[in-house]
């Protein structure tokens, strides 16, 4: 950065905090970054005064603009959320809180920066929960913006499917309400649109009534999973039980494989039919299982707990694909591929990796159709489908260019696979992407260019498109798949 940028730059962050320059903390990879400064504002009004100071820079080419919230779960290579070296601004959006219900205490009103366990804890007050991140303390507005996946999307479709507002600071400075009377567009288009559109300082989401929520995680020998594949196709395909959630992961960490299935119903019903053959598939540790009657804040606090004792190593990379269908074989195909990178991975000092199998029930995709459709745009009728997720944690930077090229590959091979087979389908959930993805590219053809006119509209000289480095952008992608 010249010395005439970086006066420029202190110039227009000055005019909004009088001092703003510090360090984030969050996964290494990003650490590595180090972005110039990191602008950390409280108040709407400062993000306001923030974009508007920065724009002209932005513009320019003198200064680039990364947007982030927690920051921790998930984007979590080099440029995904923070500027580098050279591109001089992170707006981190984790100091803008506020949770509230709204009088009918239909709607609660969440501030960007708030982590979901704040959310929870507060809704619980009134026996209500809201359709957030499965982990306490994953941050809202990155888990909203890339669609989400909680314990109640059977119910709800994606959790940004709950969103009913979002207000949010345009490329111009000026703040706008995105609902279904006013900017509908950008409303639809926010839901899934990640940071391509501006800054989102808040979410207005449905919120529900609820009971005890009976679920948690049972563990099994690794020689079951094949089995908890079968049932995981049967549960997809059988769609019965809006209220059930699961899914089954199989990992390697600490030189030993284990199975585990995360399952909830939502409704407390405990034992319920839907999940009854992952519970009695065997063998499993029953010792560890820990499926019981709880609360939304509580299993969330767990999840948390479980995610840091086991992504203790702070370099992380996560990739996936969707299957189309419930065919086991398909599944198995994906497993054996998994397999056979973690025999090349397995001298990897700290090594954890992953691979879960997600379904996308028809019910679950008919649900964000009926609450007004998505960036995501996944007819019900290509329903079930499967998220194949592969997430790998690691120690140090010797090992990153193998750990990539092995995931690369992996991924590669698992395309063509599916594909091969034609189950491959085009999405591609953006918090379990690679970097090199094509997110956007995989929400098809017709949402794209509805995104494509969103961001013309509300963006129209393309700061967050040219100006925000990291995540997944819009108007540079191509090609677009149908
Ligand atoms: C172990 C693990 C388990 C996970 N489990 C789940 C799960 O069960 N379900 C699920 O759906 N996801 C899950 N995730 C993914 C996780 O929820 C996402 O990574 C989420 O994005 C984190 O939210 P954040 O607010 O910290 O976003 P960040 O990581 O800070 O940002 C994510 C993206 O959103 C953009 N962004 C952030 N804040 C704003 C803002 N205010 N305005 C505009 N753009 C913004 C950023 O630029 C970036 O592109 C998991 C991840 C991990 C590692």
């Amino acid at each position: 950065m010249s010395g005439s940028q970086r006066s420029q730059i202190l110039a227009a962050l000055a005019s909004v905090f009088g001092d703003s320059a510090s360090q984030l903390g969050s996964a290494e990879l990003e650490n590595e970054l180090k972005p110039a400064f990191v602008a950390r504002p409280k108040k709407v009004e400062q993000v306001q005064s923030l974009v508007r100071a920065l724009r002209p820079l932005v513009l320019s080419g003198d200064c680039k603009l990364a947007i982030r919230n927690s920051g921790n779960r998930g984007s979590y290579f080099p440029g995904s959320v923070s500027a580098d070296v050279q591109e001089e601004v992170t707006i981190d959006t984790r100091r803008i809180k506020g949770i509230k219900l709204s009088d009918d205490r239909s709607t609660v009103k969440i501030g960007a920066g708030e982590r979901w366990s704040s959310v929870y804890a507060k809704l619980q007050e009134y026996g209500l929960v809201v359709a957030g991140s499965p982990d306490g303390n994953a941050g809202v507005a990155g888990f909203l913006l890339s669609g989400g996946l909680s314990i109640l999307s059977g119910e709800t479709g994606f959790a940004c499917d709950s969103v009913v507002e979002f207000q949010v600071v345009l490329a111009s400075g000026e703040v706008v309400r995105a609902n279904t009377e006013e900017h509908a567009d950008l409303w639809r288009s926010l839901k899934g649109g990640l940071n391509n559109f501006g800054i989102v300082t808040s979410f207005k989401m449905k919120v529900f009534k609820s009971g005890p929520i009976w679920g948690g995680t049972a563990y099994y020998s690794p020689e079951a999973f094949m089995e908890l594949l079968h049932w995981a196709c049967v549960f997809a395909e059988d769609d019965s039980d809006e209220h059930a959630n699961v899914s089954c992961c199989i990992d390697y960490r600490s030189g030993e494989k284990d199975a585990w299935c995360e399952m909830y119903h939502t409704q407390g019903k405990e034992y319920p039919p839907s999940l009854m053959p992952f519970m009695e598939t065997q063998p499993q540790m029953e010792e560890d299982c820990t499926v019981h009657i709880s609360t939304q804040l509580k299993l969330s606090k767990y999840w948390s707990s479980a995610i840091e004792s086991a992504c203790t190593n702070p370099r992380h990379l996560s990739a996936s694909i969707t299957i189309k269908g419930c065919m086991v074989s398909v599944l198995e195909d994906v497993y054996e591929e998994w397999e056979k990178t973690l025999e090349e991975l397995k001298h990897i000092i700290g090594l954890s990796f992953t691979l879960g199998f997600i379904p996308l029930t028809k019910s679950m995709l008919k649900k964000s159709a009926e609450a007004g459709g998505n960036a995501m745009a996944i007819p019900p009728s290509d329903g079930p489908l499967f998220l194949a997720m592969v997430h790998t944690v690691w120690e140090g930077p010797t090992h990153d260019s193998r750990v990539f090229e092995e995931i690369e590959n992996l991924m590669a091979v698992c395309r063509r696979l599916v594909g091969g087979k034609g189950h491959l389908h085009r999405f591609i959930y953006g918090s379990y992407a690679h970097h090199e993805d094509d997110v956007i590219a995989g929400y098809g053809r017709e949402s794209v260019s509805r995104l494509r006119e969103t961001s013309k509209k509300y963006d129209p000289e393309g700061v967050f498109q040219k100006g925000s480095p990291g995540g997944f952008k819009i108007l540079y992608h191509y090609p677009v798949l149908p």
